[in-house]
């Protein structure tokens, strides 16, 4: 559905902030595709196109492909803005810029919803969810476009239902452009982990997208143009198991009919491994990673941070069972937490030795405004607010001890010999499990062999030739080249250098330790 009942014309312009740079972003990686520019489509804002009145004009810029224009800026009559915490000074800059042409700025999204502090300057501040706040803004706006006296902030009280949601305006989008396609079929988790935002800010009964509309969704990123990976950036995928169940069907029957052309990836937790039914299903509809957020191997710790959950199959046997349904894990790993020790450094390598996860996201503990670490922190006074640190929480272990921790997990995990180890690991005994899809016309086509020609040229010159560590690459290359396994070449080598040339940057002290970011969340649909 669309915003109905305003005659009013309005030219809209929606800008999305540019992301610092990321562990979970992988733009080292970019320079080795065919002119990728940017992580996901971002739902949310591209959510808050599709309702705006029909007649509406609107314009969709990602500041991470490029900068909002003067002849934007003068085009539009007023600004949209949404992001994370982590874009919170671009978001404030693009709120400045566009006051210079005097135009009203109005601020949506998860960032905002939690802490509608961060914004002073913005003309209106949309608070929840995608609702009657935004009803409110845009009769507003259609009545008096010119900025308010003052800050206004709106409040969703009453959401519109997912299943009501338009699909986002991604044909605004240069879908091209994007290292992933981006999908949202439900909100919110029943869980409650400490340090997670999701709970307090979605709620814990998911709310829920039809099937229908994520097949007309799916449709609609293939018109646009996107092929390849496609990511379900639900809080958890099985939040409602019942739910997962339903969509799944439809899943693989689409992807029948189209000849698999995505490769699905979702975040869930690991308890999924207690589900052959549902691993089975995704397995037919072509999922081939879930993230989990194992968070630490420590039983004390998942039992601390209230997810106990992680517990309910012993870590290694639940990886290694999703790994049997040919999906690879990708975990978030935290460290900092009060029930590290001295040792737990090195544990955590032997974790990542032994479960031969490639991919992971290892985080310094960051407390968030709207959890209960928040909460408990600030009743303990362990909340420091200094932007130059790492993390605002005060460990229990020093400072200059965690991250020196983090800095030597990262560099340790990330060595080209080890991080190669563990994809080969995975070309072994995991994508083996996958199921075998047919050569599709498009994958066959002329525009998508130059495609793989181009990354296959770029990783072959930048590692194969140039790279200092080019004798580990060359062995796995030659591997799947004997395979005939290009597409896992590209996809191993591309995300494998992000990967060491982040990781070499976070050792050497170049890099935040706090990427929460990396959980995707920035993608997510409804705090719009
Ligand atoms: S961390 Fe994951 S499982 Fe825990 S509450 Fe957040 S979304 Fe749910």
């Amino acid at each position: 559905m669309r915003a109905e009942g305003i005659e009013t014309v309005r030219r809209i312009l929606c800008v999305f902030p540019r992301y610092t740079s990321s562990f979970g972003t992988f733009e080292y990686a970019y320079p080795l595709t065919d002119g990728v520019q940017a992580f996901m489509p971002p739902q949310g804002l591209l959510l808050i196109a599709a309702y705006l009145p029909e007649h509406w004009p609107v314009r969709f810029i990602d500041e991470n492909i490029r900068p909002a224009s003067q002849e934007d800026f003068e085009w539009a009559e007023a600004v949209f803005v949404s992001g994370m915490h982590i874009q919170r000074q671009q978001m404030n800059d693009i709120c400045r810029r566009a006051h210079a042409f005097d135009l009203a700025v109005a601020i949506g999204g998860p960032s905002v919803s939690a802490c509608p502090d961060y914004y002073p300057s913005f003309d209106y501040l949309h608070v929840g969810e995608l609702g009657d706040a935004t009803n409110d803004l845009l009769a507003r706006l259609a009545r008096d476009p010119s900025r308010p006296e003052q800050q206004v902030v709106l409040k969703t009280a009453d959401r519109i239902a997912m299943t009501d949601f338009p699909i986002p305006a991604y044909e605004l989008a240069d879908v091209k452009r994007y290292f992933l396609g981006s999908i949202q079929y439900s909100s919110g988790c029943p869980y409650q982990c400490e340090f997670c935002d999701i709970p307090g800010l979605y709620g814990r009964n998911p709310r829920l997208k039809s099937p229908q509309q994520i097949i007309a969704e799916l449709d609609k990123l293939l018109a646009c143009g996107v092929t390849g990976s496609v990511y379900f950036v639900d809080d958890n995928f099985i939040g409602n198991r019942k739910a997962a169940l339903d969509l799944l069907p439809h899943l693989v029957e689409w992807q029948k009919k189209t000849g698999y052309v995505m490769r699905l990836a979702c975040e869930a937790t690991l308890n999924i491994a207690k589900r052959p039914e549902i691993l089975e299903k995704m397995r037919d509809a072509f999922f081939v990673t879930i993230f989990c957020g194992i968070e630490t191997p420590d039983p004390e710790a998942l039992k601390a941070m209230q997810k106990d959950h992680n517990m309910m199959v012993p870590i290694l046997e639940g990886v290694h069972t999703i790994n049997s349904y040919g999906m690879e894990v990708v975990s978030g790993i935290i460290m900092g937490l009060d029930t590290d020790k001295p040792e737990t450094g090195e544990a955590l390598i032997a974790f990542v030795d032994e479960t031969k996860i490639p991919l992971l996201t290892i985080n310094l503990l960051q407390a968030l405004p709207q959890t209960p670490l928040w909460d408990r922190l600030e009743r303990e006074g362990r909340l420091i607010h200094d932007e130059g640190r790492d993390s605002n929480v005060d460990f229990r272990l020093p400072y200059e001890q965690v991250v020196s921790s983090w800095r030597k997990c990262m560099e340790i995990a990330y060595q080209p010999e080890r991080l190669y180890a563990r994809y080969q690991y995975q070309c072994d005994y995991t994508y083996t499990n996958r199921i075998k899809v047919p050569v599709t016309p498009e994958q066959k086509s002329w525009a998508n062999i130059k495609r793989a020609l181009i990354m296959l040229r770029n990783i072959f010159w930048k590692i194969g030739v140039l790279g200092d560590y080019r004798k580990v690459f060359w062995k796995f290359a030659l591997g799947r080249l004997r395979h005939g396994d290009i597409e896992g070449l590209i996809a191993s080598t591309m995300i494998g250098h992000h990967l060491i040339m982040f990781a070499r940057d976070a050792s050497e002290g170049q890099q935040n330790a706090s990427n929460y970011s990396i959980r995707l969340r920035e993608a997510s649909v409804p705090a719009e």
